[in-house]
C-alpha cells in the first residue's frame, strides 16, 4: 500500500516509518501522511459493502501496512443517534451524536490507540512512553496489553483516581507528575529521550491524526444512510453527505485536526462536496485557542495554570495546532469558543436526562457549546450538527448530582427476616416519597411536545402529569382534575390556547390555577396583550433547556400556594 509522509514546512515526501519522526531535509517535526487518492477513489467504493462498520473499514488510508486482528477490540463504527429530544428543546431538529462511548476504552482515544499500537509494533517497537490526561493512556494501555507492548503513562496528578486505577490495571506503569500537562510532557520526553524509547508525540505523531479521521469517514456514510443521497452538484455526483457543523471538545486539537484532514481526503476523492464547518470548544478555565481566536491571533499564549475542574481539557499550549487549525477554520469554516465547568455540568446532567446518554464532563463540554452557538445563532435551526460525544470514562460527579439523589429504603427487621409483608414494603416506600405530588396538566395538540415536557419533569421531579391534546379536553381534564399547573400551547384546532384560557378565567373554581403558556410563534403586540396578567409565564418553544423550563414550573408552583 504506497504512501508517503510530507513535510508541512518543506514539502519534502520520504516513505513512511513510525520512529522517523521528522523530515529528514528541515528537520521540522510536522508531517502528514499522503497516500494514492486517485487509485483509492476508484477502488474503495467497492469494497466497502464488503467489510464490516469499524475503524479498518479504511485501510487504505491508514498508516498501516497490513491490518493485525490479534489486535483488535473493536475500534471504530460507533453509532450517530439522532438527538430528538435536544433537537425539539433547542429548536434545530437535526442534531445527532456521535457516541464515541461506545468505543472499546469508552473515548474516542480508543481509535489513536488502535492505529498508534498497531503501526508501532508492525516497526518492531516493545516500550513507548505517553503523556496524558487520562484517556490515552487508559486506551494506549488496553492495546499495548495486547500487543505486548510495555508502557509508561505519565500522568498529572490531577487525573481522577478512578482512571489512574484503570490505566494500571492494565498493566501500565503510571508516573504521576505533580504539575501542569505540559510540565507532564516536557518530564515524559525527558525519560524517553535519556532511555532511548519511543515517545508518542500526540498532534505531530502520524497516526494518532490519521486515526481521527476515520470519524469524519464514518460520519459521512452514516448521514448518508440516515439522511438518504445527497442532491447532484454542478453536475458532480458526490457518494456522501457532510454535516453542516461539526463539534467537539478540545484539548491539544488532535481531533479536529484529524477529522479536518478526514473530510479533506474524502473531497479530493470526489466522495464529497463540502467540508463541514468545525466547532472546537475549550473548558473556559484553560482556553488559549478559544482566546486568540476572539482576537484574531494566528497563534495562542499559552496558559501556565489551567483553572478548570476538567482535566481531560488542560492542554495549556496548544503550539502548531492551533496556527493550523486557524487556517483551516478560515478556510472551511469553523470557530473555537469556551464555556464554563458549570455550563458543562449542566450540560452533561441535561444530555443524560434528554437523552438517556451519559458523557463525562470533557464530552459535555462539546453540548454547552452546541446550546451556545445555537443561542448566538452561529448555529442555524436548519444546519445539520454532529457533536461528537468523545467519552465517558468517570462515574457522575457530585458536583453535579448534588445531595439527596438517592432515596433509601430501609426494611423493618421484622420484614427483612420473615416473607416480606406488604405493608411493611409499603410502609417503607411511604417514607421515601410523599403521596401527593404536584398536579401538572399539560395542554398541547403534538405528541411530541407532550412527550419531551412530559420527560422534562419527570427527571427533574416527582409530578402527577395530566395531557391533552386539545382545548375542549383540556378544559374537562382541568375542570374535574384541578391541576395545580397548566402548560398551554396556544395554537391548537379548533379551540385554541387563548380561548381555553379565557373560559379558564371565567370559571371560578378553575381562574386561580396558574398558567405557562409554550408557544412556537411569535405572538403580535395584540396577542401579548390579551395574555397580560393571565399568565404566570410564557416560553418559546425550542429555546429553553429542561432546567430553565423545570425553573418556570417550581417558580409558578410556588406561587400557586
Ligand atoms: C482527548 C479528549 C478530548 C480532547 O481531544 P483533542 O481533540 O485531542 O483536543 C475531549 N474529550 C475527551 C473525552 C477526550 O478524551
Ligand atoms: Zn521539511
Amino acid at each position: 500500500m504506497p504512501f508517503t509522509v510530507k513535510c508541512l514546512d518543506c514539502n519534502h515526501t520520504v516513505p513512511y516509518f513510525p520512529t522517523a519522526t521528522t523530515c529528514p531535509r528541515c528537520e521540522s517535526a510536522w508531517r502528514e501522511a499522503v497516500y494514492d487518492y486517485e487509485t483509492i477513489a476508484q477502488t474503495l467504493p467497492a469494497q466497502l459493502p464488503q467489510r464490516p462498520f469499524d475503524l479498518w473499514r479504511y485501510r487504505e488510508l491508514l498508516p498501516v501496512r497490513s491490518p493485525n486482528p490479534t489486535l483488535f477490540l473493536g475500534e471504530g463504527g460507533t453509532p450517530l443517534i439522532q438527538a430528538v429530544n435536544l433537537g425539539m428543546m433547542l429548536g434545530c431538529p437535526n442534531i445527532f451524536i456521535k457516541d464515541e462511548r461506545q468505543g472499546p476504552t469508552v473515548s474516542f482515544k480508543d481509535r489513536q490507540a488502535a492505529v498508534t499500537i498497531a503501526a508501532l509494533k508492525e516497526a518492531g517497537i516493545t516500550e513507548m512512553v505517553v503523556a496524558s490526561t487520562g484517556n490515552v493512556a487508559i486506551a494506549y494501555s488496553a492495546y499495548a496489553a495486547r500487543a505486548g507492548i510495555k508502557l509508561w503513562a505519565f500522568v498529572t496528578s490531577l487525573v481522577p483516581a478512578v482512571k489512574m486505577r484503570e490505566i494500571a490495571l492494565y498493566g501500565t506503569q503510571v508516573i504521576k507528575v505533580t504539575g501542569s500537562y505540559d510540565q507532564t510532557k516536557q518530564v515524559a520526553a525527558e525519560f524517553a529521550q535519556q532511555r532511548g524509547l519511543y515517545l508518542d508525540r500526540g498532534a505531530r505523531a502520524i497516526p494518532s491524526v490519521e486515526a481521527m479521521k476515520t470519524i469524519a469517514f464514518e460520519i459521512a456514510e452514516q448521514l448518508t444512510t440516515i439522511l438518504g443521497p445527497p442532491h447532484i452538484q454542478n453536475g458532480t455526483h458526490p457518494l456522501w453527505r457532510t454535516p453542516d457543523w461539526y463539534i467537539q471538545a478540545i484539548s491539544g486539537g488532535m481531533g479536529p485536526l484529524g477529522i479536518l484532514k478526514g473530510f479533506r481526503e474524502l473531497k479530493e476523492m470526489g466522495f464529497i462536496e463540502k467540508i463541514p464547518a468545525v466547532a472546537a470548544i475549550q473548558s473556559e478555565g484553560c482556553a488559549p485557542m478559544a482566546e486568540a481566536w476572539k482576537r484574531d491571533q494566528e497563534i495562542a499564549t499559552p496558559v501556565s495554570t489551567p483553572r478548570t475542574h476538567i482535566e481531560t481539557l488542560a492542554t495549556g499550549d496548544p503550539g502548531r495546532t492551533y496556527t493550523l487549525l486557524y487556517h483551516h477554520f478560515h478556510q472551511s469554516g469553523g470557530v473555537f469558543e469556551s464555556v464554563s465547568d458549570e455550563e458543562a455540568f449542566r450540560a452533561m446532567h441535561v444530555l443524560a436526562k434528554m437523552e438517556g446518554i451519559s458523557a463525562e464532563p470533557a464530552a459535555a463540554v462539546a453540548f454547552a457549546g452546541l446550546f451556545k452557538l445555537i443561542r448566538n445563532g452561529i448555529i442555524k435551526p436548519t444546519d445539520t450538527v454532529v457533536v461528537n460525544c468523545t467519552g465517558h470514562t468517570m462515574p457522575p460527579e457530585t458536583m453535579i448530582l448534588g445531595d439527596g439523589w438517592a432515596r433509601n429504603v430501609v426494611l423493618p427487621s421484622r420484614v427483612r427476616e420473615e416473607t416480606p409483608q406488604p405493608e411493611g414494603l409499603l410502609a417503607a416506600l411511604n417514607r421515601v416519597a410523599p403521596e401527593r405530588f404536584p398536579r401538572v396538566a399539560i395542554v398541547d395538540d403534538s405528541p411530541d411536545a407532550r412527550r419531551l415536557i412530559r420527560r422534562i419533569l419527570q427527571s427533574q421531579g416527582h409530578y402527577t402529569i395530566f395531557e391533552a391534546s386539545d382545548g375542549l379536553e383540556a378544559l374537562q381534564l382541568i375542570t374535574r382534575e384541578k391541576p395545580d399547573l397548566v402548560i398551554l400551547d396556544l395554537m391548537m384546532p379548533e379551540m385554541d390556547g387563548f380561548a381555553v384560557l379565557e373560559k379558564m378565567k371565567a370559571n371560578p373554581e378553575t381562574a386561580t390555577i396558574p398558567v405557562i403558556v409554550s408557544t412556537a410563534k411569535a405572538l403580535t403586540p395584540d396577542e401579548k396583550k390579551r395574555l397580560e396578567g393571565q399568565i404566570q409565564s410564557l416560553m418559546q418553544k425550542g429555546d429553553f433547556l429542561s432546567d430553565e423550563f423545570v425553573d418556570e414550573v417550581r417558580t409558578s408552583l410556588r406561587k400557586s400556594k
